[in-house]
């Protein structure tokens, strides 16, 4: 499969022709080789656009994670990766970041026949981020200094940060690469092992880079991949005695059973990734109500709704509600959802039949709480066998109403609008979650004190959703405990260890 062709080069029909001859790893990852669960179970892995099984994978229990963790555990004291220099590990993990990017087009269509999102997200920002977050990483550990403190001249104190051990990361299937190599980067980089526990809805990227990071010379248990279900794989993770650290991404819910587990084993400790109700404020003078629009569409549109951070409360000022909630219609008419094989399409179908009626489910829910429905609420393109839902967006909504309140992850916009700053300060906050918001103002004390006002681990000023690995994400409140991305990610990953050097008599 050539790696030099872009998206631009390769039709539908390439894609289909790929989709159909495509092969995937299905057998967890351990002790540097694909093994059955030892139960010999397997579940479906089907692709949302079809309804279709594309494959079935196993399906591992505690023996198995048992078995990851064992291994994990010897490769971790053995020293070869631990304690090997970092500038010999950065080399490795250039070299990962190297076979990720050359994969690239094979891991793309792995993501989008497995999760539903378009390939061109898959193949131009899933996969490169991926590359370049390992990449980024694998750079800073050789660059990083510990540090003395200022005890006085009888003692000699060294501070210093020292990896976890065993560490593993349990994430969801919106971003299933992307959120493997947020975990995977740093905590390899620090010379940790890790366990990797893809959501049971998305193993199969994570299933693929196990052997290219061993192609890249990442000696054996470094890196292990369970495939299974929460309940089963995902618990014996949590309740493990021998893990260290875990590193979780997905549903607050979720978040909240792996701080129990903790208490429950060993207090490992627990760094949470999880979800938001992030408000989108737009003030009256606002430089560009299009801009805005567009901002406002693509940020609950994007990747089928069902991002983290999406802007899924749109809070707009009375005097220009109208011609804003026009202006993100007339954007978000444009993201209609289509094949996720043909490079024009910019959003693909639902990850599973459970989520699609999850996120119908809600738009019931909106209309009988009394919103009202203005684009979409529908199921679409269900001939094909996919789980599709077109954008929606309701008007006249309430804070206090449910679509206002609960993560529904899914294309479904929720309009309220303020009269003041204070009010849309008040409304941003009100919310058990802290992941994200953003305000519109071309008033730049306003942006600051807005900006410092709203309890969330990202405030975006006159755009959304950008961000860079330099910078860390997070959530306040219920979206987390801890970040990932830029240098403050390496905490979660390390120990700090002082050494106290008596020099006096
Ligand atoms: P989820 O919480 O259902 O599942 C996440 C992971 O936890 C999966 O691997 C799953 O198998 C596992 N899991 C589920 N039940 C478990 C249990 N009882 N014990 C142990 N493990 C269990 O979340 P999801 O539906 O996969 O993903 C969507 C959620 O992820 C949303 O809430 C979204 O906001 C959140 N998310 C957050 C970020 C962030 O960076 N803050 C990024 C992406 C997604």
């Amino acid at each position: 499969m050539s790696t030099l062709a872009t998206q631009a080069e390769l039709t539908l029909n390439d894609w289909k022709e790929r989709a159909a001859n495509a092969t995937f790893k299905t057998q967890a990852f351990i002790d540097g080789e694909y093994r059955q669960a030892l139960s010999g179970q397997t579940f479906d892995c089907i692709n949302p656009a079809t309804g279709q099984c594309l494959t079935r994978v196993a399906s591992c229990q505690s023996e198995d994670v048992d078995a990851a963790v064992a291994s994990a555990r010897q490769a971790f004291e053995s020293g070869e990766w631990s304690r090997r220099a970092p500038t010999e590990r950065k080399k490795i993990l250039l070299k990962f970041a190297q076979l990720v990017r050359e994969h690239r087009e094979e891991l793309a269509l792995l993501e989008t026949l497995d999760m539903g999102k378009p390939i061109s997200d898959s193949l131009n920002v899933d996969i490169p981020l991926s590359a370049d977050c390992i990449a980024w990483f694998g750079e800073t550990v050789d660059k990083s200094y510990d540090e003395i403190a200022p005890t006085g001249s009888d003692a000699l104190a060294l501070i210093t940060r020292e990896p976890m051990g065993v560490v593993a990361a349990v994430i969801p299937w919106n971003f299933p690469l992307l959120m493997a190599a947020w975990k995977i980067g740093p905590a390899l980089a620090t010379g940790n092992s890790l366990i990797l526990k893809p959501a049971e809805q998305s193993p199969l990227t994570a299933l693929r880079i196990a052997e290219l990071a061993m192609e890249a010379g990442l000696p054996k248990g470094v890196l292990n991949v369970v495939p299974g279900f929460g309940e089963t794989a995902g618990q014996a993770l949590g309740m493990h005695m021998d893990v260290d650290c875990v590193a979780f991404t997905g549903s607050a819910e979720v978040g909240k059973l792996f701080l129990q587990y903790s208490g429950k084993s060993n207090m490992k400790r627990v760094s949470l990734e999880c979800g938001g109700k992030s408000p989108h404020i737009v003030l009256a003078d606002c430089h560009d109500i299009d801009q805005a629009a567009q901002a406002a569409a693509s940020g609950i549109y994007y990747n089928q709704g069902e991002v983290c951070n999406a802007g899924s409360r749109l809070l707009v000022q009375e005097s220009i509600k109208d011609e804003l909630v026009e202006r993100v219609m007339h954007w978000g008419k444009k993201l209609m959802p289509g094949d996720p094989l043909d490079p024009s399409t910019q959003m693909g179908a639902m990850v599973d039949k459970t989520q699609m009626e999850r996120v119908l489910g809600y738009i019931d829910i909106g209309k009988s709480e009394g919103a009202h429905l203005r684009m979409g609420g529908n199921r679409v393109l269900g001939e094909s066998g996919g789980y599709f839902i077109e954008p929606t967006l309701f008007d006249q909504v309430n804070n206090d109403m449910k679509i206002a309140q609960e993560e529904i992850f899914g294309p479904v916009l929720s309009t309220l609008t303020f009269k003041d700053l204070e009010e849309a300060i008040r409304l941003g906050n009100q919310t058990c979650f802290g992941l994200a918001a953003a305000v519109w103002t071309r008033d730049i004390t306003v942006a600051h004190k807005t900006a410092r006002a709203l309890r969330a681990g990202t405030v975006w000023v006159n755009c959304f959703d950008h961000g860079s690995i330099a910078v860390p994400f997070g959530g306040y409140k219920q979206s987390g405990i801890g970040r990932d991305k830029s240098l403050h990610a390496l905490e979660k990953y390390t120990e700090l260890k002082t050494t106290w050097v008596n020099l006096g008599s």
